[in-house]
């Protein structure tokens, strides 16, 4: 058995802000209760977006990052997980 170590990955991302503007593949979230609040974050729905992947959707929480692959998906990604996986490129 020999040891091997993954390739870098470069992706493309940004912090989505909670405000609904023009993200592709963002809408906003509307829950189904009128008293809904964020399991993952403890916010109400109205500051929360959504967005469908080939997995499923996924409600988005304010500060989340969104990365883009291959150009068309869009996978939400919570801030300590995505800044303890990628680094910036200079
Ligand atoms: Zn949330």
């Amino acid at each position: 058995m020999a040891r091997y170590k993954m390739k870098p990955v470069e992706v493309e991302a940004y912090q989505w802000n909670g405000w609904h503007n023009s993200e592709p593949g963002i809408r906003p979230y509307f829950s189904k209760s009128d008293s809904w609040t964020c399991p993952k974050c403890g916010g109400i729905d109205i500051v929360h977006g959504w967005v469908d992947t080939m997995r499923g959707g996924h409600v988005i929480c304010p500060g989340d990052y969104i990365i883009t692959n291959f150009g068309e998906e869009h996978m939400p990604c919570n801030p300590d997980l995505f800044s303890s996986s990628y680094d910036p490129i200079a």
